[in-house]
């Protein structure tokens, strides 16, 4: 094990670090898929986040983090190094601002903003997971993505505090600057809102809600959508006019309809599975793993290389994995 025990007591000494030692990561994926953790390391508040990264830093071992899993494909064989989740969540507002702790849960966020009646977060009904990883993937749905209502965002740099603006951030499609800077890790978000009427909100809410859940089961283990979506101006021409305008929406062409013209829909690896009404939508039936879907996602790849000689890219993280970016076939 690549963890020392000096470091491991020193981490459990840490107030507010709650060290849990050979964690079950499937335990904390959404998947349900992943070996153990050597380490998982739970920080109550940002002073023990902090303190438990610099510990960890300069202990040498390899470390990542983790918010609530939703995101994460897990390596079979676990983590040999040390995982941290941040799991401060307040959440609290100053007139039409409202800040929010990364370890908050994303949909705490939005029932706070609705009930507060502060419009903007509304859309974002559903999307699962924390408000760290949502900052950090400038998550979105139905139109509108976190970076609209973005003021600040506070972050660890590895050593010490800052803060960025929105302009800062340079969020785009699921990117931001975090996603780059792999060692930089947000704290708490500020997010400027619109006063409206709060029974509107949680109407259009509940409506998102419903739609939602006919699409991903609240017991469904999967990560959402396994692939981004395409920037239709970034195709190059021999693919664009494979697209057909009907499936554009808001200048993306769907990743799904790609797949689903390489017969997605239905594929199975064991007992990982494409949804039979989504293409981009793979989940684990039951007892699937981190295998099974790795050589499902790198078929489906292939496919759609072959076929429109494009590379799709991945929305899920990797997690265990030799190379950062996840496996290729
Ligand atoms: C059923 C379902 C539906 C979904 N629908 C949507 C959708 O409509 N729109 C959408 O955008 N996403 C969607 N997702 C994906 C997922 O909800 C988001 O990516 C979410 O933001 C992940 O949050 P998490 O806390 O679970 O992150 P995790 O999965 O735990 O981690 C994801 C990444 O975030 C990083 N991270 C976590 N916390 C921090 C932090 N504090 N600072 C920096 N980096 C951090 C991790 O290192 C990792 O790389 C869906 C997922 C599911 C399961």
């Amino acid at each position: 094990m690549t963890v020392d025990r000096k470091t491991i007591d020193q981490l459990a000494n840490i107030p507010n670090v709650a060290v849990t030692e050979c964690a079950a990561l499937s335990r904390y994926t959404r998947f349900g898929i992943g070996g153990p953790a050597a380490v998982l390391a739970e920080a109550g508040s940002e002073e023990a986040f902090a303190a438990a990264l610099q510990l960890v830093q300069s202990s040498g071992a390899p470390y990542g983090v983790i918010g609530s899993g939703t995101n994460l494909i897990v390596s079979d064989s676990g983590f040999d190094g040390i995982i941290l989740r941040l799991t401060a969540h307040a959440i609290g507002r100053e007139g039409p601002l409202i800040h929010a702790q990364a370890g908050a849960e994303l949909q705490a966020l939005v029932d706070y903003s609705i009930e507060q009646g502060l419009r903007g977060l509304e859309t974002m009904t559903g999307i699962p997971g924390s408000v760290g990883a949502a900052v950090y993937g400038n998550a979105g749905a139905y139109g509108h993505s976190i970076n609209e209502r973005v003021q600040r965002v506070r972050f660890l740099d590895g050593s010490s505090v800052r803060a960025f603006n929105a302009a800062e951030c340079r969020f785009s499609y699921r990117e931001s600057i975090f996603k780059r800077n792999k060692n930089w890790f947000v704290l708490s978000v500020e997010l400027s809102l619109t006063r409206a009427d709060s029974r509107e909100l949680r109407k259009t809410s509940d409506e998102i809600f419903q739609i939602r859940l006919a699409k991903y089961p609240l017991d469904m283990k999967c990560a959402g959508s396994i692939f981004k979506n395409l920037i239709l101006a970034e195709l190059p021409e021999s693919v664009r006019r494979h697209i057909p305008d009907r499936v554009v929406r808001e200048g993306k062409a769907p990743s799904a309809y790609l797949l689903e013209e390489v017969g997605a829909k239905g594929m199975r690896r064991g007992g990982i599975q494409v949804a039979d009404y989504h293409a981009n939508l793979i989940y684990n039936s039951g007892g699937g793993t981190a295998r099974e879907l790795c050589e499902l996602i790198g078929e489906l790849k292939q496919r759609v290389r072959e076929r429109f000689g494009l590379d799709l890219e991945e929305e899920v993280q990797y997690v265990g994995f030799p190379i950062p970016a996840g496996p290729t076939p």
